[in-house]
């Protein structure tokens, strides 16, 4: 057991109750389908640390605060809502709430299943007076349906004869708390939901509402079934914020009740109330049509599916076996079925970030959905795709050209009330170009090409070459942005972002040769394509000839180092305890950002400069966000740093069932989740993305025996297995593929396995990390171990 949780390799097992975990317990326990997304409550609603339940897209609106005014600062924010609660059921025992701060708890555990695609509950509760009872949950929000949850609640008596009365409800406006002052914790907002519409049956209610501001209608339905002996009452109330089922019943020792409850949810900006309704009500038609078993055998199905394509075996450490599969569960869970929405930082686990969605969604969850879940990557930048009209907007706004996609945003408006660290972020645009090729090269999704991808790629280029320019050397420089190091912000030809700048103008030109009538109905003149192509030729990548580094931005390596010595540990994140001045004039460094563009842009750099890159960059990078550690695991792992990429992998994976940066109560981190996917494949796997094939440089760290993985890559989906001293390469489905493996063609043909040894390489010891900052020393979490 470690940090409460039981290790095994397809579940996450909770056997303790320990109430103040609760919180964290609720991120990690959420339920999602990209679409909703509901927190792993307890059923009885209390106690609970931060209830939720999400609607991608649903958000509501308020105004952003400024001390000062300033041109072309957003005025609104958006803040995801929690809708209506559909999850809470309530039971008294003759007459005592359970409660499970009261009584005993005899027995209790709770499981996330990865393969069933459920959160089960188990627990036997004896009531301050002496009944016990024991009450079974298990609940899934559904990849088949949608707009369906479903619930199954079951109670059994345990000494004799017993009254059980029940209490189903939807309930809007429940009131949340937020108690942190961290400035990234969403701001809760008191009751958003304005009530437009209930109606109900005997087992069946919808309400309908509307946000206060954002206008945006939201419809909850439940339905039900009951099992159990004769004589049960039943009757269901509805006000405006509530539709309660109340069910009550003799049970006698040996029977039981047992609720199944369908929940479907719906949403529009346009529909009227009367559409939405009839929307919900189809959902739960549907739903009560396939049943309980039947959600429950299509989810098994649809995760079967799931993991037949993406699964990913860790041997050696059982606990970062689990951990990565978690990773995986969630991520599947945050992309699946959002269609044409954003993909939150958070996922629909937590109400953090204020439900927005920043770089993480293109640069760390969709190289995993596009190599796993394709659909689910098309489906993200489609949302990119339809927020393109805000993003010229935006453009337009700040004197440029194309378009420029927002740091962080629900809907596609750029929603960061601090510049520095927010617009100022150009990056965003090139990493959505990015995550747009990487899908466009590893699907060949021609109708995505035509329809979706041009238009983004010339967009994005066409706000590169305006915002850059040519200085009199010719050079092609974009002077005042920030790279992903939010510790330094508003520099001059930051590599990260120049880099992929370069990339994006490539590909924008490569793409409207490929689509010329889309490009001609875009404006895009042959004059246009040659002054990107200009553009990515002459484009600046600042070098410190003295040091032999690249500067992650110019003039980087010439400040002042940070006083790592005296900066003690409970200072960290530096955000929260140093002005943002200091850090931005000083050596520190947020997040990996001159080791990110090693990654991506890999082959801008040679093996030497990276080597030399890394070994700068690790003593000054202090990981103040949960993006850094895979990265730096990526890159630890090309250079040879094996055992410092084992320690950087353990912390991402962990992130969040360790809770590392002690705020998982509100939300995962998802990228992070993504990035232990990331670490498995890009770092032991080696694999890059930037040539015409697909490239592979394996090698695992000494505590690893194994590690395997599967890939979709043009219609082929494909193993790779890693040990010690080999890989081997096999195709599992479609057509003959051709990949490398440390730089030698290997050619994969239907029913054939090739095997290639790994050439041994020196040890060299690893660089130190600042003070305090180093990863936790891994040692390998084995089923059994104590914790
Ligand atoms: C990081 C950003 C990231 C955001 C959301 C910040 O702390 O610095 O890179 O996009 O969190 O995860």
């Amino acid at each position: 057991m470690t940090h409460g949780f039981q290790t095994s390799p397809w579940a996450l097992r909770w056997d303790t109750l320990d109430l103040s975990a609760l919180d964290r317990t609720e991120s990690i326990f959420a339920l999602s389908n990209g679409h909703i997304g509901m927190r792993g409550t307890l059923e009885e609603g209390e106690p609970r640390g931060v209830p939720g339940t999400y609607l991608n897209g649903l958000y509501e609106r308020h105004p952003l605060p400024y001390a000062e005014a300033g041109y072309g600062y957003p005025e609104d924010g958006q803040t995801v809502v929690n809708v209506t609660d559909g999850k809470i059921i309530r039971l008294l025992v003759q007459d005592e709430p359970l409660d499970m701060r009261y009584g005993r708890a005899v027995e209790h555990h709770r499981v996330l299943d990865f393969r069933s695609g459920t959160l089960r509950r188990d627990t036997v509760w004896e009531s301050p007076t002496g009944r016990r009872v024991r009450v079974r949950t298990e609940r899934l929000v559904s990849f088949t349906q949608r707009a369906v949850a479903a619930i199954r609640y079951e109670v059994e008596p345990l000494d004799g004869d017993i009254q059980l009365v029940v209490q189903s409800d939807l309930l809007a406006n429940e009131p949340i708390d937020s108690a942190s002052k961290d400035p990234r914790v969403g701001a809760a907002l008191e009751a958003p939901l304005v009530s437009e519409d209930v109606s109900a049956g005997d087992l069946y209610a919808v309400l309908i509402h509307q946000t206060r501001r954002s206008k945006l209608r939201v419809a909850a339905a439940m339905n039900h079934e009951i099992e159990t002996v004769d004589g049960l009452q039943c009757e269901m109330h509805v006000e405006d914020d509530l539709a309660r089922l109340t069910a009550a019943v003799d049970v006698p020792s040996g029977a039981r009740l047992v609720l199944t409850k369908y929940i479907g949810y719906g949403w529009s900006s346009r529909r009227s109330a009367p559409a939405l309704r009839s929307q919900v009500s189809a959902a739960m038609a549907g739903a009560k049509q396939t049943g309980w078993h039947g959600l429950l055998a299509e989810q098994r199905a649809y995760l079967d599916d799931f993991w037949a394509t993406a699964d990913v075996e860790i041997e050696g450490d059982d606990e970062l076996q689990q951990a990565v599969r978690f990773g995986l569960f969630h991520i599947l869970q945050a992309g699946a079925r959002g269609e044409s929405r954003a993909i939150p930082a958070k996922g629909l686990t937590g109400p953090g970030y204020d439900g927005h969605s920043f770089w993480d969604s293109e640069t760390f969850v969709l190289p995993v959905l596009t190599y796993t879940v394709p659909e689910a990557a098309r489906d993200a930048l489609r949302w990119r795709h339809a927020s393109l009209p805000k993003a010229r907007e935006r453009a337009e706004a700040l004197g440029l050209r194309g378009a420029a996609f927002p740091w962080r945003s629900i809907d596609g408006a750029e929603c960061s009330a601090y510049w520095p660290a927010g617009t100022g972020a150009f990056h965003v645009s090139a990493d959505v170009s990015d995550a747009v090729a990487r899908y466009l090269d590893a699907t060949g999704d021609e109708d995505f090409e035509r329809d979706h991808a041009t238009e983004i790629l010339v967009e994005t280029a066409r706000l590169w070459r305006s915002l850059g320019h040519h200085d009199v050397h010719g050079g092609f420089r974009i002077d005042g942005v920030t790279g992903p190091d939010e510790y330094t912000a508003v520099v001059d030809n930051n590599v990260y972002t120049n880099l992929m700048a370069q990339r994006n103008l490539r590909e924008a030109a490569a793409v409207c040769s490929r689509q010329p009538d889309v490009a001609f109905a875009l404006g895009v003149t042959d004059e246009e394509i040659a002054a990107w192509q200009e553009a990515a030729a002459k484009m600046v990548v600042p070098y410190d000839e003295m040091l032999g580094v690249h500067p992650q931005s110019e003039r980087f390596t010439q400040h002042a180092p940070w006083d790592f010595e005296n900066t003690p540990q409970e200072d960290y994140p530096l955000l929260l305890h140093y002005p943002y001045f200091d850090l931005y004039r000083k050596q520190v460094v947020k997040q990996a950002d001159l080791v990110m563009a090693m990654y991506l842009r890999g082959d801008a750099f040679t093996p030497e400069q990276k080597v030399r890159n890394v070994d700068y960059y690790e003593p000054l990078t202090v990981r103040d966000s949960s993006l850094s550690a895979c990265v730096q695991a990526v890159m630890a792992a090309e250079v040879g740093y094996l055992d410092l990429a084992y320690d950087y992998f353990a912390e991402a994976a962990l992130t969040d069932l360790h809770d590392l940066h002690a705020n998982v109560r509100n939300g995962l981190h998802i990228a992070s989740l993504a990035g232990a996917w990331m670490v498995a494949v890009a770092g032991f796997g080696g694999m890059r993305d930037h040539s015409d094939s697909l490239t592979f440089a394996p090698r695992l760290p000494s505590a690893l025996t194994r590690i395997a993985f599967r890939l979709t890559y043009r219609e082929s989906r494909f193993a790779v297995e890693i040990d010690q001293s080999s890989a081997s390469y096999t195709l599992l489905d479609g057509p003959s593929l051709t990949v490398q493996h440390h730089g030698a063609p290997v050619e994969l043909t239907k029913g054939t396995t090739e095997r290639r040894p790994i050439p041994t390489i020196e040890p060299r010891e690893a660089p130190s990390q600042p003070k305090g900052r180093e990863p936790r020393r891994r040692t390998p979490k084995i089923i059994g171990d104590p914790g």
